[in-house]
């Protein structure tokens, strides 16, 4: 194959077939090449209300309507039965000491559930990626990207339109010109390697290796466990489970199809993680995680990630750019890959509209990324360094949480300048010093009682979900009346605010739950 195209995306997963897709509507003649071929795994399933909305953005703005019910749980079941996903109303968090069984405190000190949504047809989603990939590809074809899978780019160099991409697919040779090409394969991937750009490791996070695979037959915690139901806002288990231990976390997340996505990220080195023998140890010093293992079977063999943090030194180049998944990855912890993906689309849609004249753009783009990488990084590796100190970790979370909700709420009460630019409201006057300030106590492993309180004190402005009643112990729900209480933090109306409600469907609607 032998043509010229305004825009070549190389890697078919959710961002690089959503990206092309966009480009397609911006009326780019698009080229999409895989390495691989569909349905295939991929890891990275846990969405988030604000990567749902950044969705539900993209599906409005560049007419792709059929995206729009894979944004909440209750319309992707009835749109799309085939797709399977998991029902995700939440985060929860249990923290857990080596060899002692998991038991409720009278505090809750040792847990933590923060709903994000009032119910299940609004709920976000576990995406099963090997069918939620292969449903955008197909989007993606119907809409005239030109799909190559099974394709093997072996060189790019510099061609009068842009870039030259050379490969083979099968015994076809493939030689694209693309006015611009967007790496879209993930961290070191491959323009990363075809011109050797520089990673630039992060100072504050520890090396961390992360061992995974897909289960079924995994216990349900709460069936376990029957106490964790009580006072929780949300069936503990239909959210993304996180058992913290000194040193690292382990995430069990229902993907539909009775599959539970579920693997361990640590400090490198401190456990024998590199296969199923690893994992098996590990678990043998978390009795309760033993427990709800007991009968699992892995459905595939385990992947170990010897190094899962990465940055890359540059982001863009004159006719090309990285994805930001390509160019940065901290942690699978709190779930920040997907929203930080599809505000890179966002950008990077900016660019293709611009083709003539797109340096600002880029400039941008690569200038974001980075930032918000590293805000990311920042409050993850504050993160890491309190893990043997539940309080102070379940406050940590809080400002995540806090920043979250509130971008969200300004966004769909139609005021996305009140949340700024940049992730976890980078850019918000008061919220963004004494974020840092929080995370220079937290590296300082400070002492509890102040951390909590500048963390309460950080986040007072921005709280519009209830997190700094500490009377809820550990427990949040989604109400409508924390949000009309802190409607003038969004310099909304309570009137308006109930209009959002209403909009989001809010109320929950039981018979249009399947
Ligand atoms: C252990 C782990 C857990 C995670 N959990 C979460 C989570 O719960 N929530 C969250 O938001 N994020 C999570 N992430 C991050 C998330 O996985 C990524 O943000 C997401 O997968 C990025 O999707 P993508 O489409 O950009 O890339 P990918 O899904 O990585 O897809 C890249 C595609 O490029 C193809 N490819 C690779 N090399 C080439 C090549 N040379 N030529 C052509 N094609 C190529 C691959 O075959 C693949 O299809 C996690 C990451 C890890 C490592």
């Amino acid at each position: 194959m032998k043509a010229d195209f305004d825009v070549a995306v190389v890697g078919s997963g959710f961002s690089g077939s959503l990206l092309a897709m966009i480009a397609k509507r911006l009326g780019r003649s698009v080229v999409l090449i895989e390495r691989g071929s569909h349905p295939r795994f991929a890891i990275g399933e846990s969405s988030t209300p604000l990567a749902n909305l950044l969705l539900e953005e993209i599906a409005t703005d560049y007419g792709l309507p059929r995206l729009r019910p894979l944004c909440e749980w209750g319309s992707w079941q009835r749109a799309y039965p085939d797709v399977a996903c998991g029902l995700k109303r939440g985060f929860t968090f249990y923290h857990h000491e080596f060899d002692r069984p998991w038991g409720r405190r009278l505090d809750r000190a040792n847990e933590l559930l923060v709903a994000a949504s009032p119910h299940d047809e609004v709920a976000d989603t576990h995406w099963y990626r090997p069918e939620f990939d292969e449903f955008l590809v197909r989007e993606a074809q119907s809409l005239g990207v030109e799909y190559l899978d099974e394709t093997e780019l072996a060189g790019i160099s510099k061609s009068p339109l842009g870039l030259r991409l050379e490969g083979a697919r099968g015994a076809k040779r493939v030689d694209i010109q693309a006015r611009f090409t967007v790496d879209a394969t993930g961290p070191r991937g491959f323009l990363h390697r075809a011109f050797g750009l520089p990673e630039s490791p992060f100072s504050n996070l520890p090396p961390v290796e992360g061992l995974f695979t897909h289960f079924v037959d995994v216990h349900r915690w709460d069936g376990l466990m029957p106490c964790a139901r009580a006072g929780a806002p949300y069936p503990p288990d239909d959210a993304a489970v996180h058992h913290v231990f000194p040193g690292g976390w382990i995430w069990v997340l229902g993907v539909g199809k009775g599959i539970t996505s579920a693997g361990v990220a640590a400090v490198a080195g401190r456990f024998d993680l590199e296969d199923g023998t690893g994992w098996l140890k590990l678990l043998e010093r978390l009795p309760a995680v033993r427990e709800q293992f007991a009968h699992a079977r892995a459905t595939m063999p385990f992947i170990h990630a010897a190094n899962l943090p990465f940055r890359s030194g540059v982001v863009v180049g004159p006719n090309w750019a990285l994805m930001p998944s390509a160019a940065g990855f901290v942690d699978p912890l709190l779930s920040t890959g997907f929203p930080l993906t599809l505000l890179g689309i966002q950008r990077l849609a900016e660019v293709l509209k611009h083709l003539d004249a797109p340096e600002p753009h880029l400039k941008g783009h690569e200038t974001q990324t980075l930032r918000e990488v590293n805000r990311a990084a920042e409050l993850i590796a504050a993160l890491y360094r309190n893990m043997d100190r539940p309080r102070i970790f379940n406050a940590l979370t809080l400002l995540y949480f806090a920043a979250a909700s509130f971008t969200e709420s300004a966004r769909r009460l139609g005021k996305p300048d009140l949340a700024g630019r940049t992730f976890l409201l980078g850019d918000h006057p008061r919220f963004a010093p004494a974020f840092e300030l929080c995370l220079d106590l937290a590296f300082q492993r400070a002492d509890p009682t102040a951390l909590v309180k500048a963390v309460l004190t950080a986040i007072e402005p921005i709280d519009v979900a209830g997190l700094s009643d500490l009377s809820r112990l550990n427990s949040y729900g989604v109400f409508a009346s924390d949000l009309r209480g802190a409607a003038h933090k969004l310099n909304a109306s309570v009137e308006e605010v109930d209009a959002m409600l209403a909009r989001c469907g809010f109320v929950a609607k039981p018979e249009a739950v399947p």
